[in-house]
Formats: C-alpha cells, structure tokens, sequence
C-alpha cells in the first residue's frame, strides 16, 4: 500500500515497526515534522489509518474554508443587493 503525504507538512511518511515485549508494532511517521500514528500490531491498518487521516484533513480543509467564505458571500450579496437597488 502506498503511504500518503504527510496531512500537516505533505513531508514523506516513513513506515517503521519496533518491537513492544515479544509483539512487532507499526507506526507510521512523517520524516518531517514527526506526526505519527500510534503504535498498532496490524501493519495494512497502520498504512490505512494514516492514508485516511490526509483525507480527513483534507475534508476538514474544505469545511473551514466554506464556513470562512460563507459570511463573506453573505455581505457580498447583501452589498450587491443594496448596490442595485440604489441604482434602480
Ligand atoms: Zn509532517
């Protein structure tokens, strides 16, 4: 499985494993800033579970965007429509 970007830096996301007492743990980390998972026995879910995260704050992006925008479209549309109907 391909590792995705890092969501906070878009640095390389490295996989690693250890061993915790006699069971080998994975942990996805970014190379970067250090963000990582956290530590999990099943490797395919650790990849997974990063990937997801990019989507997460990905979809995240977007709403904070969109509720940013919203009242400015709000005054925008407010300001256009007073502007027309001082000119009609
Ligand atoms: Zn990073």
């Amino acid at each position: 499985m391909k590792l995705e970007k890092c969501p906070c830096c878009l640095g390389q996301a490295d996989l690693a494993s250890m061993m915790v007492g006699d069971m080998e743990m994975w942990q996805v980390t970014c190379s970067s800033c250090g963000l990582s998972t956290e530590l999990d026995d099943d490797r395919a879910f650790s990849e997974e579970r990063w990937n997801k995260r990019l989507e997460h704050s990905k979809l995240k992006m977007w709403v904070t965007l969109l509720a940013s925008f919203l009242p400015f479209l709000a005054v925008a549309a407010f300001l256009g429509g007073s502007f027309m109907g001082l000119r009609l």
